[in-house]
């Protein structure tokens, strides 16, 4: 038998991530002396349905969100178990933490210290065997998708709901840069935000930015974003609608009311079949390609017409709606519900189960956004990730706060290997 990349050690310990909150790194090395660690991101808006991020709830730490409980899983149960397996049997690392986790939500051991693990074991495969970690992690499950793409990045550069304090209801306004390269995407995204940042300058309004990195104005309503973003584009000297389109996430779970069933938007509650006129108006005159979780997360029979209305034009990607889970995303496909789906790694808790996800959207053409959370860290596994699956999208953010810009950074490192590769 080959022990080259047999597990040694694997460690966890408290760290920070982009908004001071605790989480989880996983250090994992190998008899071989390769070594490399994960870092686990965090949400706001959290789906309900997401798998569990264990907090310890000990309000003497952290405000009650310290992770030690989940750290010590790592360290003890999970460190035992894995002690002495083959990290390019990598399924088979994932099959042995949700055993030992035994719920359906990874509510005992805890999706982040899971997930942790997980990511780290993937990621110290990469170094073991030398190869980049997309290329790993294509090999390591054998994925069948040929030659490289490179995602169109969305870029949130307005921040609302509940990653700002600004009143608006919708959570992201964010660009997506046309150009064919990818080097070409990042100036283009980075020169429309430094305009964007002058014109609200130039309107007495405040340039300091929300949980993602993006601008959290206070506008009079969530349209005046929409009308900055075309401001900014036009001034950075790009076609709004050519160059540069727009997508949406208003994350409506947070403003939609489930006894009434209509929608908070500008202040006025409306219905669901407004909100999609709304949203149909807008997507023609601000360019908009993509809406995600335009719907909340268990307003599926609204979702169902949501989708036939506006799903050959647009992109209608299911966040909160689907959590990266392969079941909800199959009752989706049954029902005709969404055509696109946002992939977040912690919403699920292991790689082998959002590679699963993400094989069956692919399978049923369902484009694939690989996404950040609002609170994130320094870990780039999702720029990896986006390229390994060739994931038409990822969403990792606005051009500033380097939790957001590593992942840009790191894809276009990605980007240069590939052109040597080609
Ligand atoms: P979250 O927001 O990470 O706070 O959940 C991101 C999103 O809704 O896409
Ligand atoms: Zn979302």
């Amino acid at each position: 038998m080959n022990h080259a990349h047999t597990i040694k050690s694997i460690h966890a310990r408290e760290v920070l991530d982009s908004r001071g909150n605790p989480t989880i790194a996983a250090l994992v090395t190998l008899t071989n002396g390769a070594a490399a660690e994960a870092m686990v991101p965090s949400g706001a808006s959290t789906g309900a349905h997401e798998a569990v991020e264990l907090r310890d709830g000990d309000t003497k730490r952290f405000g009650g969100l310290g992770v030690l409980q989940a750290v010590r899983h790592v360290n003890t149960v999970i460190a035992k178990a894995l002690r002495g397996q083959d990290v390019l049997h990598h399924r088979q690392l994932d099959a042995i933490m949700l055993r030992l986790d035994g719920t359906r939500n990874k509510a005992k051991l805890g999706a982040n210290a899971i997930l942790a693990v997980s990511l780290a074991t993937a990621r110290v495969g990469a170094v073991s065997t030398k190869r980049p970690l997309y290329q790993h992690i294509r090999r390591l499950y054998g994925l069948r998708q040929r030659g490289w793409i490179l995602p169109y990045p969305l870029m949130n550069i307005v921040n609302g709901g509940k990653h700002a304090d600004n009143g608006l209801e919708f959570q992201e306004f964010m660009i997506v840069p046309q150009a064919r390269r990818f080097t070409e995407r990042i100036r283009q995204g980075a020169e429309v935000f430094h305009a964007l940042k002058n014109y609200l300058h130039s309107q007495g309004l405040a340039t300091a930015v929300g949980d993602e990195g993006g601008f959290a104005p206070q506008l009079k309503n969530n349209e005046a974003a929409l009308r900055a973003i075309r401001a900014a584009v036009q001034q950075a000297g790009y076609r709004f609608g050519q160059d540069i389109k727009i997508a949406l996430d208003p994350a409506s779970s947070e403003f939609y009311n489930a006894t009434t069933g209509q929608y908070t938007v500008d202040g006025k509650a409306i219905s669901p079949a407004t909100l999609n006129r709304l949203y149909a108006r807008w997507a023609k005159t601000y360019h908009i390609i993509s809406i995600e979780d335009g719907l909340a997360e268990d307003d599926w029979d609204n979702w169902r017409e949501h989708t036939a209305l506006l799903g050959k034009r647009l992109n209608l990607v299911g966040d909160d709606l689907f959590v990266t889970n392969v079941e909800r995303l199959q009752a989706g496909i049954n029902q005709g519900v969404a055509n696109a789906i946002l992939i977040k790694v912690n919403q699920i808790g292991t790689l082998s189960e959002t590679l699963a996800t993400i094989a069956l959207a692919q399978q049923h053409h369902y484009a694939v956004v690989v996404s950040h959370r609002s609170g994130e860290t320094e870990d780039t596994t999702i720029a990896d990730l986006s390229v390994a699956v060739n994931a038409e999208y990822i969403k990792t953010g606005s051009l500033s706060r380097s939790d957001r810009v590593a992942k840009y950074n790191r894809l276009l490192a990605i980007a240069e290997q590939i052109k040597l590769l080609g």
